[in-house]
């Protein structure tokens, strides 16, 4: 069955080029009914036209909330075995043709083929996972006193409205549909407004899979249209993936009506090294915490704190990995660093490097726009950077730079690393590394984040939570957690005997 469904797909042809429309209401592809303009999205590796994307006002919002508002009964009445099985398709047929979804991430986000393919075949492990649990969302019996009894059900919330980022397009999709499906919810989500497509590419999957029509809607725009949705009456619940000045006006929105929110925000996490940790493979850790995906990762652990024993043979093996990396056509398989999202975010990475330079930091390598021949000419290809000579109190060590900048700082003790790493506003993620266990737990339960890895780094299984403390979100996505995030919970009591009322009703 699958592969007949996967060969439906291909033969739509949605899977190998970039094609419009780009909303998909009801179950097709479709334009919006009130276009207020259009936004043209770069292929971020030439810097050339990929496509136009017609707008949604407030009336495609409503027509796409009004679809999701009507199918709800439908989709929330399928047992969880029946809505299940329809996410374990879909997560097959992502299977089937991940080679040609892959290929349509790099064009999106020019991010290197090897790491688009690792990032889509997290898709399905996403569908699979919740396809999986979905029977097993259950609620409780509860007995209580002279037989009466309380049922504990987990019900679904209505229409969630979804918006993400830029940087993970279809994973960051994925991670929100697939729980909020699971559980019974339908779906509208507007994807960030750089990369459009695959989320469009998952409503074909998911209509292929046998998901009803109009139960995941996609409605395209800026910000703007994000925030029709938001403050959409007819939307229970937000699901935001973003800056920490968007999720401010996503909270403030959903606060109107009262929405359950959750907010997936940013990160300036510390990976801390003890003089006792793996050298190369703390190096290898340190290149995954900042030079994947040309450094536009929330979780990065971008304040590298080493100790000072071992600071001078950390910078030369980290230095001589970093300039080995490829930077180059994203479609090349030998590419290891592709092109940033846009201009305007390339020209803002560099100018962190300028300010650390400024602020008395040492840049060793990288930190410049390395100039492409022919098609990628017009792309924005920056070198990967280490900085040293860094200070707690220099901007780019403060701020969130989204991009190929590793700050490298050196401890001299476990107390002072821990107070040096938790002073951020943000809470996403961090690491130690060490070979001494206990210091390992230690360090890791005294860091204040989501995410603690021990002796790796940016590993996102879909069976574990990942979320914020501090100003990096509110809520949890991926594993049973997830589930508490996209259902509300009704209790019904059972009356076994007489009402008791105390003295207020006499004989
Ligand atoms: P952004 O906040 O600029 O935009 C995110 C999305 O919000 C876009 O789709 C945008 O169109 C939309 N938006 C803008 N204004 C809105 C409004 N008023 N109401 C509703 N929606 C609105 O972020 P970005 O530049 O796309 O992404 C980068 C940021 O995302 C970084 O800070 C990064 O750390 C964060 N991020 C976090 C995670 C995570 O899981 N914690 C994952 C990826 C990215």
């Amino acid at each position: 069955m699958a592969s007949g469904l996967s060969s439906r797909v291909i033969s739509r042809n949605i899977t190998r080029t970039i094609r419009g429309p780009w909303n998909f209401v009801a179950g097709k592809r479709c334009l919006p009914v009130d276009s207020s303009g259009s936004m043209k999205v770069i292929e971020p590796a030439s810097g050339e036209l990929l496509c136009g994307v017609p707008i949604s006002g407030t009336e495609e919002v409503n027509r796409a909330v009004g679809v999701a508002k009507g199918v709800f009964a439908t989709w929330s009445k399928l047992s969880g075995r029946e809505g299940g099985e329809k996410l374990l398709r879909a997560g097959q047929i992502i299977r089937e043709n991940l080679e040609d979804i892959s290929r349509l991430e790099v064009q999106d986000t020019g991010k290197p083929i090897w790491e688009a393919r690792l990032d889509i075949t997290s898709c399905p492990d996403a569908l699979e996972y919740y396809g999986g649990l979905a029977p097993c969302i259950v609620g409780q019996h509860v007995p209580l006193p002279g037989g009466s009894f309380a049922m504990v059900q987990k019900e679904p919330l209505g229409v969630i409205g979804g918006v993400g980022a830029w940087n993970f397009p279809m994973q960051t999709c994925i991670w929100k549909v697939a729980p909020a499906l699971a559980c019974g919810n339908t779906f509208v989500y507007k994807p960030s407004q750089f990369t459009p497509v695959t989320a469009v590419t998952l409503g074909e999957v998911l209509a292929d899979a046998g998901v009803p029509d109009g139960v995941y809607n996609v409605v395209q725009g800026e910000g703007q249209t994000g925030a029709y949705l938001c403050e959409h009456p007819d939307v229970a619940k937000l699901s935001f993936t973003g800056s920490v000045p968007t999720g401010t006006k996503v909270m403030t929105a959903g606060a109107q009506d009262i929405k359950s929110v959750t907010l997936e925000l940013g990160g300036k996490s510390p990976l801390i090294i003890f003089p006792d940790a793996d050298v190369k493979n703390a190096v290898k850790a340190t290149l995954m915490a900042n030079f994947l995906s040309q450094g536009q990762v929330c979780s990065n652990g971008t304040r590298v704190f080493v100790h000072r024993s071992i600071a001078a043979e950390f910078l030369k093996q980290l230095v001589t990995a970093t300039e080995k990396l490829k930077i180059g056509d994203p479609f090349a398989e030998d590419t290891t660093v592709g092109a940033t999202i846009h201009e305007d975010h390339a020209r803002k990475v560099l100018s962190y490097v300028d300010s650390a330079r400024q602020e008395g930091a040492t840049v060793l390598c990288g930190g410049e726009r390395v100039l492409l021949k022919g098609k990628l000419a017009g792309g924005w290809y920056l070198s990967p950077a280490v900085l040293t000579d860094c200070r707690d109190d220099m901007k780019v060590v403060q701020e969130e730079v989204f991009g190929s900048v590793a700050s490298v700082l050196e401890f001299d003790t476990e107390e002072e690393a821990v107070k040096r790493a938790n002073d951020t506003k943000f809470g996403l993620a961090g690491a130690v590394f060490t070979k001494d266990i206990q210091r390992g737990h230690r360090v890791a339960n005294a860091i204040e984040a989501g995410t603690v890895w021990i002796n790796t780094y940016n590993l996102y299984p879909t069976e574990v939570p990942f979320g914020g403390y501090k100003q990096s979100g509110i809520g949890r996505e991926n594993g049973l957690t997830a589930v508490d995030y996209f259902t509300q919970t009704r209790t019904i009591y059972v009356e076994m005997g007489d009402v008791d009322c105390g003295l207020l009703y006499q004989d």
